[in-house]
């Protein structure tokens, strides 16, 4: 058999997108699959079913983490580790991690099919919460498996029902057996849907990011004066929420007035009392701030520290400010990085490097082990939303760039 012009069965990758897109489908066309519900124990079982039938060897770790192990010639070799997530978002999309679940399943299913050995094992991997939408933080099981987390601080996390992430993995049936401990591995791949408007932006279909974003989060409290609205006359006025207004523009205009790589946002606010004829008295946003470069993003979140201070001082607004989480930009294997575009040239497909603005399972595997992503294009940069959308044939072009890439280091 000629390995080279070996190629995945799109039409069965798209069917497998199809039947678990049903898993959890909205009204809307899109999917809400949150971790450890109904619908993700629904989707594991679905996954662990057809590893079986490949005859993987199928294990859940006490994370919950499904590794669904196919043999090599030599079983004592580090193995080729892919995948990604099967939990989405509220409302999220069909795209969105199953991508990368099914395309290493497909991959599976081709070598399969083509009676094909390799020299290294390769494990196919769905990742427990990937998403942190149900359960913060985001990433956690890669997160414990890597070593970085607790394995109990996780469990603790609750839902805001109250329930934690370890009663949850219980009652779904997925807390495993197997320790969730790191192992040595040859390399790690994730397949993913770029979540951003650039590769479309330049007609191309393959995206090989260098690497992850930082990421910079802040909590900001404001205090302010309340009173009721109407007598209480401009001047001398303490608007917690005025001042909140004017620094959320402040981050807003962070990028552009520092130039570079960045993007700056506030996602989330609260306002206290929230009522419409009382001067708020109590703010609390979020800032995040990314970018390829750290000691940019610090030397820019300092600069609009300075304007926060500045303002809430003006406008007689006690402020608080927490640094509430810092990941460092995460550079990929440069070698792994290459073959992503090398790959696609061979299949002839148009292919750029680019970065991930997105948190991944990858940025864990990052630090233990050779790990690259595979990007294909997200129509009009839509994700995390029931629109979330790509094409069958840019779907099945990623795969094929997948199953050569995972060839190539499976046979190292
Ligand atoms: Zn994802």
């Amino acid at each position: 058999m000629d390995v080279q012009s070996l190629r995945v069965n799109g039409k069965r990758l798209q069917s497998s997108l199809q039947q678990m897109a049903t898993i959890g489908a909205t009204p809307a066309g899109g999917v809400q699959r949150l971790t450890l519900s109904d619908e993700d124990k629904r989707a594991r079982d679905l996954l662990c079913t057809w590893l079986r039938e490949l005859g993987c060897e199928v294990v859940v770790d006490e994370m919950g983490n499904i590794f669904g192990k196919r043999a090599g010639r030599d079983s004592s070799l580090p193995p080729v580790l892919c995948g990604s997530h099967v939990d989405s978002q509220p409302k999220g999309g069909r795209f969105d991690g199953i991508l990368g679940v099914m395309g290493a399943l497909e991959v599976l299913r081709t070598l399969h099919d083509s009676k094909i050995e390799t020299k290294r094992p390769i494990w196919l991997v769905d990742w427990t919460n990937e998403e942190g939408s149900r359960f913060a933080p985001a990433m956690v099981a890669s997160g414990v498996w890597a070593g970085a987390l607790e394995r109990d601080w996780a469990y603790a996390r609750k839902d805001i029902q109250g329930k934690t992430q370890g009663e949850e993995l219980e009652r779904i049936g997925y807390k495993g057996k197997a320790a969730a401990r790191k192992v040595p591995l040859h390399c790690y791949w994730e397949y993913h849907i770029e979540q951003g408007p650039m590769l479309e932006r330049e007609h191309k279909v393959i995206g090989a990011p260098k690497g992850i974003l930082c990421l910079h989060w802040y909590d900001v409290y404001l205090e302010g004066e309340a009173n009721q609205v109407g007598p209480t006359p401009m001047e001398g006025r303490h608007d917690a929420l005025c001042a909140a207004a004017e620094m959320i523009l402040k981050v807003n205009e962070l990028p552009g007035r520092m130039g570079g790589n960045m993007v700056a946002t506030v996602g989330e606010l609260q306002n206290y009392p929230n009522s419409r004829n009382i001067i708020p008295d109590r703010v609390h946003f979020t800032v995040d701030i990314r970018s390829w470069d750290d000691e940019h993003a610090l030397r820019s979140w300092e600069l609009v520290r300075q304007d926060f201070v500045a303002i809430a001082e003006r406008r007689g607004c006690p402020i608080r400010i927490e640094e509430t989480w810092r990941v460092k930009h995460s550079p990929f294997d440069e070698r792994l990085v290459n073959r992503v575009l090398e790959t696609a040239t061979e299949l002839g497909l148009p292919a750029m490097r680019m970065v991930s603005g997105a948190g991944h399972d990858a940025g864990y595997m990052n630090q233990l082990t050779s790990t690259a992503m595979v990007f294909v294009p997200s129509i009009g940069g839509r994700s995390h939303v029931e629109c979330e959308n790509t094409k069958w044939e840019d779907c099945e072009a990623g795969a094929n760039v997948l199953l050569h890439c995972i060839l190539k280091s499976a046979n190292e």
